[in-house]
């Protein structure tokens, strides 16, 4: 536990201080990109806490993710100790939750209701067909609750009953949301019903890191701010400590086009004179612009034949990089393959973020049946997990029916290996855990200490960051993205752009940028121009790497010969 006392905001410069130390009241929080928003965040939670006698159980921190919930309450473990475990931290689904199962009844639940699965919504979607009041009605039946209904049932319950949302109130009086750029309408609703127009609300965030409307966020929410919460208090964070001069530089110029931001302002607090400028590669083919990467790679962390004897080297002096500071980022998923194939060809470890679900693994289902079923299991729930396993392998001693196939024993193994940290995260709420599992947690395979090279999308690459980031197939067509036979409109350019914005500033100290001059897309190979955000960076803060002008494919060649 860290010094709790005068000390507090010592690690914290002028602005984060005042922000951090700020009376209550509603409270934005702009701060651009590595400016220390998580850092600001904690702090003042700990601040009020320790220092103004706040109760962390008048708390409530909201994030936009379980993967930064978990962050946040572990810095404030790290901050506040034991008594940090009062403060409610979670995500707006596992809040609307929360408040669900404390009025079931009045929600007309039973306390055990589910949370539908697929294959729950499947069966009533075909019962019900275009019913969508009878497709509810069938879930309710059931004591089944959709996923969007732990939004919506919670704000019903609330805005019909005025004492409740006092209840609410009084509960949590202090409410903290990370990301605020990213709420959308009904996330927004159950935050004004939660917290009055002069409550003490904290949101922070940045509009230019807007990333989500596709899924309903919208960015105007935060933009006006101050006109629905009274008096709002405005703190701006300017000051970026994770890039270099010249990335974050790079980074500015790009975003200008499309700030949302008045007057977007990001000083560097890194000022080595000798930080290399944003490296940029053309690339001929997808295949040479992953021989591109690879190449670096072996630069970077050093001759990866014999890397242990080495470490890298660039212009004659040691890098002392490994694997795990590298970071390939890329708009569309497909991008992926043929990266990840050179890179493993070149024996270099690489780590994706995995999309899986945890119910889709065999021997998962059969296992959370039992859960379900056998109330005898007694231990914390991490004991009842393994015990479950152990009473599926044994029931029916390999192979085991899991509904979908056959599942052996190994795998009800792995699917107790894969359980336990979620059963560790869920405490010993049993109703959480499964909910959890319905609603898709996913098998977590980026691990940040993994000697491994990350492969990440943009989008999911948000509030990381890395000391080395390759941004590949920056192309008109992938960024802005652009699907055949759809032009995009503003909007759609000014988001593609914060998108861009948010690949280039998770640079800590070295950037490239690529682009090949063919590359094929939904079956057709085509050729590519470099992406047009890549011509607002002033090419001074470039350094071209390999041949100037881009190479042509030989294939081509023939062909206009
Ligand atoms: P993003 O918008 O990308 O999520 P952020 O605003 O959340 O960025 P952080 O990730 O909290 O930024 O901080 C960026 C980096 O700067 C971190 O490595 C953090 O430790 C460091 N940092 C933040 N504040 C300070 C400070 N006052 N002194 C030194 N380092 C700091
Ligand atoms: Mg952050």
């Amino acid at each position: 536990m860290e010094e709790v006392g005068t000390g507090l905001l010592d690690r914290l410069d002028a602005m984060q201080r005042v922000a951090a130390s700020a009376p209550g009241g509603p409270l934005l929080i702009v701060a651009g990109p590595g400016t220390g928003k998580t850092r600001t965040l904690t702090h003042r939670i700990a601040y009020l806490c320790a220092e103004l006698n706040v109760f962390p159980e008048r708390c409530l921190a909201i994030t936009f993710t379980r993967r930064a919930a978990e962050e946040l309450r572990h810095r404030l473990d790290g901050l506040l100790g034991p008594v940090a475990e009062d403060i409610t931290v979670g995500t707006f689904h596992s809040l609307g939750l929360t408040i669900l199962r404390e009025n079931a009844g009045t929600a007309g639940l039973p306390d055990d209701f589910r949370i539908a699965d697929d294959a729950d919504r499947a069966a009533a979607r075909d019962e019900a067909g275009d019913d969508q009041a009878g497709y509810t009605a069938l879930l309710r039946k059931r004591d089944l609750v959709d996923l969007d209904e732990l939004l919506t049932l919670p704000v019903e319950l609330l805005r019909a009953d005025p004492k409740l949302v006092d209840r609410y109130r009084d509960r949590w009086r202090w409410i903290f949301v990370d990301e605020y750029q990213d709420v959308d309408a009904i996330q927004y609703e159950l935050l004004r019903l939660l917290s009055p127009a002069d409550g003490n609300l904290c949101a922070i965030g940045d509009p230019d890191q807007a990333i989500y409307s596709f899924r309903g966020a919208d960015v105007g929410y935060f933009l006006r701010f101050s006109q629905d919460f009274t008096d709002a208090r405005l703190v701006r964070l300017n000051r970026n400590y994770r890039s270099s001069a010249p990335i974050l530089a790079a980074a500015v110029q790009a975003i200008a086009p499309s700030s949302l931001v008045r007057g977007r302002r990001l000083d560097p607090a890194r000022l080595d004179p000798e930080a290399p400028l944003v490296g940029r590669y053309a690339a001929a083919t997808v295949a040479d612009e992953a021989d591109f990467v690879v190449h670096t790679v072996d630069e970077l962390v050093g001759g990866l034949s014999h890397r242990s004897l080495d470490s890298g080297r660039i212009d004659g002096r040691s890098t002392n990089l490994s694997f795990s500071d590298i970071a390939v980022l890329y708009r569309t998923d497909s991008q992926a393959a043929p990266i990840v194939d050179a890179l493993a060809r070149a024996n270099v470890p690489v780590q994706k973020r995995s999309h899986d679900r945890l119910r889709d693994r065999p021997g998962v289902a059969a296992i959370a049946r039992e859960l379900r079923h056998a109330d005898g299991l007694g231990g914390g729930l991490p004991a009842r997990v393994r015990l479950a396993g152990q009473v599926v392998a044994d029931r029916f001693a390999a192979p085991t029916l899991d509904g979908s196939g056959t599942v052996r024993p190994e795998e009800v193994r792995a699917a107790v290996d894969l359980l336990t940290p979620l059963a560790r995260r869920c405490g010993d709420d049993l109703g959480l855990f499964l909910s959890q599992l319905a609603t898709g947690a996913e098998v977590d395979a980026l691990d940040p200490r993994a000697e491994a090279v990350t492969l990440l999308t943009l989008h999911a690459a948000k509030g990381l960051e890395f000391p080395v980031v390759f941004l590949v197939g920056c192309e008109d067509g992938l960024l802005p993205l652009r699907w055949p036979g759809t032009t995009p409109d503003d909007d759609a350019i000014a988001e593609e752009r914060r998108l861009f914005f948010v690949g280039l500033t998770r640079a800590q100290d070295r950037l490239y940028v690529s682009h090949a001059a063919r590359r094929s897309r939904h079956g057709t190979e085509r050729d590519c121009r470099p992406s047009p955000f890549l011509d607002v960076i002033d090419p001074g803060l470039f350094e071209r790497l390999g041949d100037t002008e881009p190479r042509r494919p030989k294939d081509r060649q023939l062909r206009l010969l």
